[in-house]
Parts: structure tokens; C-alpha cells; sequence
């Protein structure tokens, strides 16, 4: 049995070519918005934010409320970036927050977990390490802190793991899986007979991509204090790291002293 800690890792974010949108304001009147962009907020590459200027971007484009005149019907609009974020979030405007897709690596996390992250489906995508494929020779195994605190549960569990461990090396040594010229299909056939004896809360690694109307959905449902420990421990961290890429669209959530990510608006 190998302690691990579940961890998360941000891997890929939106990256706008900003040429590419100058040149479709130009066609349109739009150029305004996007010189005001230039100005507060591509001086330095920390600062971009290119997930909330994709989603005021097509928030924009809705309207084409780039600046008052361009659509007859629009007399004012909200140039304040972060003011215009928090209306698309009032008014449930979610659709447009679909453009940003933010992709995470989440490391030895346990199949619990994971098979709960798997029922989010719209707006995500998922590759999960294959056990069918992949051999146990150990098995990686998180616990929280309370169990860690109890010695007796801790020295039953850490036996029970290491006889489990044991067994996969010997079905390993059993149907000689090592041995020169075993064919591919016959190693993942047992290999994936052998991962029905490792228990669930073995841990694995899973790639999970959502927009941020799925994100906004998932973290509030997954640290609710009614949800698995692990998951909300894996939510917890990644709405902290939403909060910093993107904080206009994650900055209403509040978060309470059990560890609850609120959002000011709620099924956007
Ligand atoms: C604390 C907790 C306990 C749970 N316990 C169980 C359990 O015992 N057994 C179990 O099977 N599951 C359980 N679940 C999983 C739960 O039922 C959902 O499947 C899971 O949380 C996915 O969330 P979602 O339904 O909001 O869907 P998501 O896939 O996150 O979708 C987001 C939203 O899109 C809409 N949507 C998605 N799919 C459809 C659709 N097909 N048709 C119409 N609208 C759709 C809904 O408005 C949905 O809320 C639990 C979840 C939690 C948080």
C-alpha cells in the first residue's frame, strides 16, 4: 500500500489570438472593445483573464453591444468588464459561459471519486486511467485525517491492503504475465480480471475538461456538505483555482465555515 494525497492540476486554459478577434471587430464597428482590452488588460500576460474576455466576447456578440449604434436598439452599454460578467451571471445569460473550457489533471484520486465526477455530463469531457490496461503493483490508497487518527483502524485497514497487494503479485506471477512472448490481449484479459480485487478506493488519475457553466454547477453540488469527503476536498481546491483564473465569474461564491462554495447566483 503506497499513502497518497489526492491533487489537482490545471493544465489548459482558454488563450484568445487577439489578432484574430481585431480582425473580426474591424468587419463589424467593434474595435472599441477591444483597444479597451488592449489597454487594461494585456499589458502583462498574468492579467489576461482570456477566460472572462471569451465570455464577454460572445456576451457581446449576442447583442453586438460593443459600443452604443452599432445595433440601432442599443442606446448604453456596460464597459466595466467585471460588471458586465456579474449581469451575465444575474440574468442567467449561462450559454455564453460554455466558450471556456478549463482542463484538469486529477492525481491519485480514488474510483469513488471518480465515478461520481463522471455523472456531470454536459459540458465536460473525461479520459480516465484504463485498470484494464494498466497493472496494479501496488495500490495507492488515500485516507483522510480522522481515519489516520485511529490506530486500530488504521493497522486493520493497512493489512487488508497489503494482502490485496499481495494477491494482485501473485495472480501477476500466477498467469506469468511477465514471462517473454505473452500477447497483448491475454496481459489486458487478466490484467483487467485482476483489477476486480483491488477496492475502490484504489487511487488513479482521471482528465477532466468542463466549461465554466459546468464548473459554476459542479463545485457548488460537489463541496455541498452532503457530498463524499473526497470529492469536496477535490472541488474545494478546484474552485480556488477557478477563483484566481477567472474572477469575475467565480468571485459571488461564498464560501462557508463547512466548506460550502455558495454561489451569489445559482443554475446559470
Ligand atoms: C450528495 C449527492 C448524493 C448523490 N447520491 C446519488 C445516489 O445515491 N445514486 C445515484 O445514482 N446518484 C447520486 N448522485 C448523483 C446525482 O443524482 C447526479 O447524477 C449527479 O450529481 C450529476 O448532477 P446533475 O444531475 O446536476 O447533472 P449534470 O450532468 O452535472 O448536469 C447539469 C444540469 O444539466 C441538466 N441536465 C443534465 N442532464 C440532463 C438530462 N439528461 N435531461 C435534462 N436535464 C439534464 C440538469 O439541470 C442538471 O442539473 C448524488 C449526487 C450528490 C451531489
Amino acid at each position: 500500500m503506497k499513502p497518497v494525497e489526492p491533487e489537482v492540476f490545471l493544465v489548459a486554459r482558454p488563450d484568445i489570438d487577439y489578432d484574430g478577434l481585431a480582425a473580426y471587430l474591424s468587419q463589424v464597428g467593434g474595435e472599441r472593445w477591444l483597444e479597451r482590452l488592449d489597454r487594461d488588460q494585456l499589458a502583462g500576460d498574468e492579467e489576461r483573464h482570456d477566460a472572462e474576455n471569451l465570455v464577454e466576447f460572445a456576451g457581446k456578440m449576442c447583442y453586438r453591444s460593443w459600443e452604443p449604434g452599432l445595433n440601432p436598439n442599443v442606446r448604453r452599454v456596460r464597459d466595466d468588464h467585471a460588471k458586465y460578467l456579474e449581469n451575465i451571471l444575474r440574468s442567467g445569460h449561462g450559454s455564453v459561459l460554455e466558450h471556456a473550457s478549463f482542463t484538469f489533471v486529477l492525481h491519485n484520486v480514488s474510483r469513488v471519486a471518480t465515478h461520481e465526477l463522471v455523472r456531470h455530463r454536459p459540458g465536460t469531457a473525461v479520459s480516465q486511467e484504463s485498470l484494464r490496461f494498466v497493472r496494479l503493483d501496488e495500490i495507492p490508497f488515500w485516507f483522510p485525517d480522522w481515519a489516520r487518527e485511529d490506530p486500530e483502524l488504521m493497522k486493520r485497514a493497512t493489512a487488508l491492503l497489503a494482502e490485496m497487494e499481495a494477491f494482485q503479485g501473485w495472480m501477476s506471477g500466477h498467469f506469468k504475465l511477465d514471462d517473454d512472448g505473452v500477447p497483448f490481449h491475454e496481459k489486458k484479459h487478466k490484467t483487467s480480471f485482476m483489477r476486480r480485487f483491488a477496492p475502490d478506493g484504489v487511487a488513479t488519475g482521471i482528465v477532466w475538461t468542463a466549461n465554466i457553466r459546468a464548473l459554476r454547477h459542479v463545485i457548488e453540488m460537489r463541496t455541498d456538505p452532503g457530498a463524499e469527503e473526497e470529492i469536496r476536498l477535490i472541488f474545494a481546491r478546484i474552485g480556488e483555482i477557478m477563483r484566481a483564473e477567472a474572477p469575475s465569474l467565480f468571485g459571488d461564491y461564498q464560501v462557508t465555515a463547512d466548506g460550502a462554495w455558495v454561489p451569489g447566483w445559482r443554475k446559470v
